[in-house]
Parts: structure tokens; sequence; C-alpha cells
């Protein structure tokens, strides 16, 4: 009946991930060196943070970073540390 713009909806999901690579352990935190769980892609760049550090910059990055790549989610779940999990 319509004539659905397929080609938007097909060009979101497959293509343009090349920047959003997985942290990995060689990934560190700009802070502390820790390993990184977040990526905050910035108009001038990137910055890597820890979750520590992550949280403590929010406010800050927030507003003018272009993406946030928020794998903190790994860290529970590398660690065990899910709420309830341990006391
Ligand atoms: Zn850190």
């Amino acid at each position: 009946m319509d004539a659905r713009p397929g080609w938007l909806y097909g060009g979101v999901n497959g293509t343009t991930i090349d920047s959003r690579t997985p942290l990995t352990a060689a990934d560190r935190c700009d802070r502390c060196n820790a390993q990184a769980y977040v990526r905050v892609v910035l108009p001038v760049g990137e910055l890597l943070f820890c979750a520590h550090h992550a949280r403590e910059h929010a406010p800050k990055f927030a507003s003018v970073a272009t993406h946030v790549q928020d794998e903190t989610d790994r860290l529970l779940a590398e660690h065990g540390a899910g709420p309830g999990s341990a006391g």
C-alpha cells in the first residue's frame, strides 16, 4: 500500500558500526588506567573510562559526546557483582 522506505531502516543496523567495536582488555581508562568499559566519542576524538570514572564524569561528557558506548554491563557479568549477588 505505501512505499515504505526500506533502505532507511536497512541502513540503521548493518553498515555504520566501524567506530563501535567492542572494548577490550587493551582499552584503558584515560584517568586511572584501569580497564575501560565506556567509550565516549567526542567531536574532537574519543575518551575511554572505567565504570567508576564514567559515572564520575558523565555529567561533563554527556552534553558534548556524540556517542557513548557503555559496556559496564559486561563488567557486572564478568565479575558477578550484580545487585543482590553479594552482600
Ligand atoms: Zn578510571
